[in-house]
């Protein structure tokens, strides 16, 4: 049952109605939405309805249908996030946990994890005790195993997770480790979900071999019927007639979990296939499914290891799929969890550490404070701002730690100005992002599209949705500054028959259904954003550096900057002329470039460019 009580229920009213349910026997969580306080209540069935509704401070009772409770949509039906030392699993972002199958040595573990690190992974796993189908195979380093793995998290700074086989393990687990796995063999353990649960800590649940959907969310409802809502499910291929692969990965199990639960949803290929070349296939099909991560066994002599070394990846074959997910991810509307890393660290160690602000263009709904949430998660505080220049001020100042602009669109182009302020303040490029721009048509309930009259848009969004708006050229536009301001527009009029063109952040924000969805001419609709910081990026690696220059003013200038780039293999990714105020016909060169142009082997070049052009300043490396 959901108890939505009455907004002026008194303290003593409210214990009163917890103290009832206590008395039936029930799990009791209590939620506050919008300064409405709701109770969930889940008992054994003979709770009554009607005597529930006849209490006092109780407005509404709202059975909870069907099997799954604290798991379902119907109680939580917001995608929960579930924290992983400074890592949020779910959500906007794809968190990438990797590392071998089986700890077998510090240097093992230390050497995989510098690698998988290096390449983008966002937690470490390794077994320490290992459910192994012979007793005679290697069964893990147990007690050894977990302090390998603390000293990893030290050395590394990566959260780690290891699989619980018994409830006698909990203490060690939570002296050494950041999150528990509980295997697929365990899955209907429930003495051991049981432990997890009240061991609080986050939990990896694994699909069982040969458990339906069903079973599974059963599984994980036992681990948040003892007060632990931080579970994270994890498909890893179920046991079908099929012998090509090790398991048969359920991939339809991820948009049917998405329907069922608010809970996060990860993908183990490795497992699921049990053989190296299927591994990367399969987690890119997960993330395009909707996967808010993947599991990845990586080894870096796999032809040694004690366990699942068919199915491990070489560290090289993870970076290369990691560049795969970086690029799939925002089709489907996430983020690769890399690029926080370092923020993450900022953020999130440090208890006491007041959370990072952001300056963004717009107001919470628009796409720049989507690419905000996105890159930064929901925990950093956002500082929305009227203009370009004042996200740029509101960081030099220290207003703000970071600021999200956007620098060009596939379809539209660069976004000049922010070129500009880029040269005339003393910032840096700290990161980047593309995000995928999906317009809808909202309105205020489900309205039949012959039934709008009036649309309003931002400029940009109606020449997006040109085709699309030709098709009703009865529908009269009024342009508006910008699609949050269209989606509030909208709202103060509210009448039947208007609709506006935004986002389905701003949809939400504003309470309104979207009538069309996906509105926009061409689906490959991207802006990339760039993240800009006070200090440059020192602690994790960098792939990409952005360079502004001019040249002298004579034949061939240009060509000799050109030449440097092609000489020492530096992939030229972005190159835009901007024009130098109060000198006309001159120009200042914006170049992006896939190299850290600041690090060894690229420092000599750079040196060569410097000699080569006038003036050189380099907005970043990240
Ligand atoms: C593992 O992750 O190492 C493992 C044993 O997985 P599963 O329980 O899915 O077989
Ligand atoms: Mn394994």
């Amino acid at each position: 049952m959901i108890l939505v009580l009455k907004r002026d229920a008194s303290d003593e009213e409210k214990s009163r109605i917890r103290a009832a349910l206590y008395e039936k026997g029930c799990v009791v969580r209590e939620l506050d939405t919008a300064g409405q306080s709701v109770i969930g209540a889940i008992g054994r069935g003979d709770l009554d309805p009607k005597h529930l509704t006849a209490m006092a401070g109780v407005s509404e009772v709202i059975p909870i249908n069907g099997k799954f409770k604290l798991v379902s949509r119907q109680w939580h039906p917001h995608d929960s996030q579930v924290k992983v030392g400074p890592i949020a699993i779910g959500g906007h972002r794809v968190a990438i946990i990797a590392g071998p199958c089986a700890v077998e040595s510090a240097a093992q573990a230390l050497t995989i994890a510098r690698e998988v690190k290096r390449y983008g992974a966002a937690i470490f796993r390794g077994g320490a005790y290992k459910p192994r189908t012979s007793p005679y195979s290697f069964q893990g380093l147990e007690e050894e195993g977990l302090k390998i793995l603390a000293r990893v998290r030290e050395e590394t700074g990566l959260p780690v997770v290891t699989e619980i086989t018994s409830p006698g393990q909990a203490e060690l687990m939570r002296q050494y480790v950041d999150m528990v796995q509980v295997g697929a063999r365990n899955m209907q353990n429930y003495e051991l979900l049981k432990c997890v649960g009240r061991l609080g800590m986050p939990v990896l649940l694994k699909r069982g071999l040969a458990s339906t959907i069903e079973e599974w969310l059963m599984s994980t409802e036992y681990i948040l019927a003892e007060g632990n809502d931080n579970v994270v499910l994890c498909e890893r291929g179920i046991r079908t007639y099929e012998p090509y692969t090790r398991n048969t990965l359920d991939l339809s199990a991820i948009p049917v979990l998405k329907k069922l639960t608010h809970l996060p949803v990860v993908v183990d290929p490795s497992h699921a296939t049990g053989i190296r070349e299927k591994v990367a296939p399969m987690a890119r099909a997960a993330v395009a499914a909707g996967a808010d991560g993947l599991m990845v066994e990586v080894h870096h002599d796999p032809d040694h290891a004690l366990s699942d070394g068919p199915q491990s990846l070489y560290p090289e074959q993870f970076g290369q799929l990691i560049r795969d997910i970086y690029v799939i991810a925002p089709v489907v509307g996430k983020q690769l969890d890399f690029d926080y890393l370092e923020k993450a660290g900022r953020n999130g160690k440090s208890t006491d550490a007041a959370p990072a602000m952001v300056a963004y263009l717009g107001e919470p709904g628009s796409f720049s404070h989507m690419a905000c949430r996105q890159y930064l998660g929901d925990d950093v505080k956002m500082a929305p701002q009227p203009a370009f220049r004042s996200i740029f001020e509101a960081v030099r100042c220290g207003d703000a730690h970071y600021g999200v602009v956007p620098l060009e669109n596939a379809l539209t182009g660069s976004i000049h100005e922010n070129y500009d302020l880029l040269l005339e303040y003393d910032l840096n490029i700290v990161g980047e992002l593309y995000l995928r721009i999906i317009h809808h048509l909202i309105a205020a309930k489900e309205t039949p599209l012959d039934q709008v009259t009036h649309v309003l848009a931002s400029e940009p969004a109606i020449n997006q949705c040109r085709q699309f708006l030709d098709r009703y050229p009865r529908w009269q536009i009024t342009h508006m500054n910008s699609t949050t301001s269209a989606v509030g527009r909208l709202k103060q009029i509210d009448q039947p028959g208007y609709a506006a063109i935004g986002s389905r952040d701003a949809a939400d924000i504003y309470g309104m259904s979207v009538i069309a969805s996906g509105i926009e001419t061409n689906p490959r609709n991207y802006t990339r954003f760039v993240i800009i910081g006070k200090t440059p990026l020192t602690e994790r690696p960098k792939t990409k550096s952005s360079i502004v220059f001019s040249t002298v003013n004579q034949p061939g200038a240009l060509i000799e900057v050109m030449k440097v780039f092609a000489e020492n293999r530096i992939n030229l990714v972005k190159l835009e002329s901007r024009p130098i105020h109060g000198k006309p016909w001159q120009y200042m060169f914006y170049a992006d470039v896939e190299a850290d142009i600041e690090a060894d082997p690229y420092r000599e070049a750079l040196a060569h460019i410097a000699a080569k052009t006038d003036f050189l300043k380099i907005l970043g490396g990240y």
